[in-house]
């Protein structure tokens, strides 16, 4: 966890350059369609309050976001979505302050038509894997091909451990499994 705070405003470069391919998928789809349904906020808050974004930032991103879509005003984000940072931050419901979810707990979880969340090693269909590893991240064909093989194999945490690599040029310095340790190396990696 990132005690030092993240700043609102780095939230772009951040997600472009340090989040897991699981939370830039979520991120992506909520700046673009200003919703993510309740597994994906969940997993996207969680994640972004792992990283050190404060409560108050949260809010604000929150209601941003969520207002910017035509279908939802101050009084709906208030009666329908600010409950959840609240709650995530134990700030209501039982004042638990909840953790991120781990990768495990990512991958076991069940995808519904419309929704973002979930680990794309394990969700995603291989062949849309494959053209986003090649075209979007530009790894080369054999980088994708080990990649595959180990998705196909039920390896997911090794798959993203080895996109970390080709896209870092050196490994994280233990496998992936948790979505905040991906953002926490890559981020160090760029601050040395
Ligand atoms: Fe996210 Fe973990 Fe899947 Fe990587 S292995 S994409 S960090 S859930």
């Amino acid at each position: 966890e990132n005690r030092e705070g993240v700043h609102p405003a780095n939230l772009d470069s951040y997600s472009k350059e340090h989040f897991p391919l699981c939370m830039k998928t979520l991120f992506t789809n909520f700046r673009t369609a200003h919703h993510l349904k309740h597994g994906g906020r969940l997993q996207l808050l969680l994640f972004l309050k792992g990283i050190g974004l404060s409560y108050e930032d949260t809010m604000n991103f929150w209601r941003t976001e969520f207002t910017k879509n035509s279908n939802i005003d101050d009084s709906k984000f208030q009666k329908e979505y600010a409950y959840m940072v609240r709650h995530s931050f134990g700030k209501a419901g039982g004042m638990i302050n909840y953790s991120p979810h781990s990768c495990i707990k990512i991958i076991m979880s069940s995808i519904g038509p419309g929704e973002h969340h979930g680990c794309p090693f394990k969700h995603w269909d291989a062949n849309i894997m494959k053209q986003k590893l090649l075209g979007e991240y530009g790894l080369g064909t054999q980088s994708v091909n080990s990649i595959i093989e180990l998705v196909n194999g039920g390896h997911y945490q090794i798959a993203c451990s080895k996109f970390f690599e080709y896209t870092h040029n050196q490994p994280p310095s233990n496998m992936i499994s948790h979505p905040n340790q991906f953002f926490t190396e890559s981020l160090n990696l760029a601050k040395e």
